[in-house]
């Protein structure tokens, strides 16, 4: 039996209230509301946000309207605020004046306390939907923001379509061998990563595929191995800059590799004993806030107790 820690993942579990009544209400708030309003302010320009010594650095006001309102926190609304048109002199002249520097979440995110890593990221994703939502997809005509940011509707009286935020679903699953003495898992390596490391195989779902299609498909085309059973394990809100990673572990029917080079650049089986070899390990594992960390380190606890 699969036995999955229920621990929330990094990026998930934001405490955030999702009030479509709060969502509304903000719609017809004008800049003095903004101002009066107990409000948390995360800010963001060009996709980064503000960090002072590694620690997020949020405003209790802001002049001007946010761009999305994310929620309920504690009695205070969290508000995200892009600020993406400023210039870089505007930008770096502001983060100096709070003594902090704009940086991408996932370089402080794993220190921070998990909730507001999951708020920033949060904001961070809702942004960028903004960002690249200007235009209607239906006839090209502005969009503008509703429901306290979480539509974007379009201008055009004769069309007027609403677009709401997107999520693409990517699956992530640990390739798995339970049929020699030994258990081994299959890690993979991308070119671009970090020297040494492995992780789990990774890919998005295509249009008119099932989790389960996709997982077979993408582990048959890097690595050329054919997969039985697929078991879900858990999610993970991945916002850098819209995916949900949808957690699997896929049994292994054959174990050759045949890798495609255009998709990685090497993979491998790794036994349990080598995972746990701290020399192996602090090169191979991949990011701490990721699934893919998770899921190792759950086949490794499962494994551990079953023998
Ligand atoms: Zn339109």
């Amino acid at each position: 039996m699969l036995n999955f820690s229920t621990k929330p993942l990094f990026y998930s579990d934001s405490g955030l209230v999702r009030d479509p009544l709060d969502r509304k209400a903000f719609d017809g708030f004008s800049t003095e509301s903004w101002r009066e309003t107990a409000a948390q302010w995360q800010l963001y320009w060009q996709g980064k946000s503000l960090f002072v010594g590694g620690q997020a650095l949020l405003l209790e006001r802001f002049e001007r309207a946010p761009t999305v309102l994310l929620g309920r926190h504690e009695d205070r609304q969290i508000f995200a605020l892009d600020l993406s048109d400023w210039d870089e002199a505007d930008a770096l002249r502001f983060a100096e004046a709070q003594n902090a520097e704009w940086a991408d979440l996932r370089r402080y995110g794993p220190a921070l306390e998990a909730g507001l890593a999951a708020r920033l990221a949060y904001g961070r994703g809702m942004v960028y939907w903004h960002q690249r939502t200007q235009f209607c997809g239906v006839c090209g005509s502005p969009t503008i923001s509703a429901e306290g940011g979480h539509v974007r509707r379009c201008t055009s009286i004769s069309c007027g379509t609403p677009h709401f935020p997107r999520t693409d679903p990517a699956v992530i699953m640990l390739v798995t061998d339970e049929t020699g003495p030994e258990p081994r898992v299959l890690l993979g390596r991308q070119a671009v990563w970090p020297p040494g490391m492995m992780s789990t195989l990774a890919g998005f779902v295509e249009p008119g595929e099932s989790l389960e299609e996709a997982v077979r498909r993408e582990v048959w085309e890097e690595v050329g191995v054919r997969i039985g059973d697929v078991s879900y394990c858990a999610s993970q809100p991945w916002p850098f800059p819209s995916s949900l990673m949808i957690g699997f572990r896929a049994q292994a029917l054959t174990f050759d590799i045949i890798v495609d080079p255009s998709e990685i650049e090497s993979a491998r089986w790794f036994t349990q004993r080598e995972l746990l070899d701290p020399d192996i390990a602090q090169h191979v594992a991949p990011r701490p806030d990721s699934i893919a960390r998770r899921l190792i380190e759950d086949w490794l606890s499962d494994a551990a107790a079953a023998r």
